[in-house]
């Protein structure tokens, strides 16, 4: 006999950026391409350090 298995869960990737200079950090949606440690832009908060990947993780989607 078989039993209905829980709903399978919906993760939805997302992207931590983190400037190198002002440590600010944001957090995004993960797009394709993303990987830890790119580098993707300049910070707009301070103008000078750059904008890189720190972390990469799934949030279950409920
Ligand atoms: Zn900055």
């Amino acid at each position: 006999m078989t039993f209905l298995r829980k709903k399978q869960e919906v993760i939805d990737p997302y992207a931590i950026e983190q400037c190198s200079s002002c440590n600010a950090t944001k957090k995004r949606k993960f797009a394709d391409g993303d990987y830890v440690f790119k580098i993707t832009g300049k910070c707009t908060s301070c103008n000078n350090g750059q904008i890189m990947i720190s972390k990469i993780y799934g949030e279950s989607v409920k």
